[in-house]
């Protein structure tokens, strides 16, 4: 994700919940933001200009999935590795993936990033669906 201001790397900051999702073009949006509404989120921050913008629910899902947790390995079934996050996430690895490699009983979370984000799409499309 880059800042289309500065075009240099987000990191993941925190903003003030707007309450309307359009782009702010006006300084004070309605409704207005009072102690009862206000809600502090996670976003994409520029470093720079501190531009923000949100992340997709998906993204925000895995960087909590991974962030300093491990994976652990539940079982196997049909030429897939099956395992699970800290916070009981399962998804699978296709044996294909691996190749010659070796995989751990329990290894970083952030290694298996692209084995969850694809579980994780492939769950959200099925809600879509229904
Ligand atoms: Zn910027």
């Amino acid at each position: 994700m880059k800042c289309k201001v500065c075009d240099i790397e987000m990191v993941i900051g925190q903003a003030i919940k707007p309450t309307t999702v359009e782009d702010v073009l006006y300084v004070m949006p309605e409704p207005y933001i009072d102690n009862d509404n206000l809600e502090i989120i996670d976003v994409w921050k520029c470093p720079t200009c501190g531009h923000s913008e949100f992340i997709e629910q998906i993204e925000m899902n895995i960087k909590y999935m991974v962030k300093d947790k491990q994976v652990t390995f539940l079982y196997y079934r049909e030429n897939e590795l099956w395992y699970t996050t800290e916070c009981g996430f399962e998804f699978p690895v296709p044996i294909n993936d691996v190749g010659t490699g070796y995989m751990n009983a329990q290894d970083k979370a952030i290694l298996y990033m692209r084995w969850i984000r694809k579980h994780l799409a492939l769950i959200d499309d099925a809600k879509a669906e229904t």
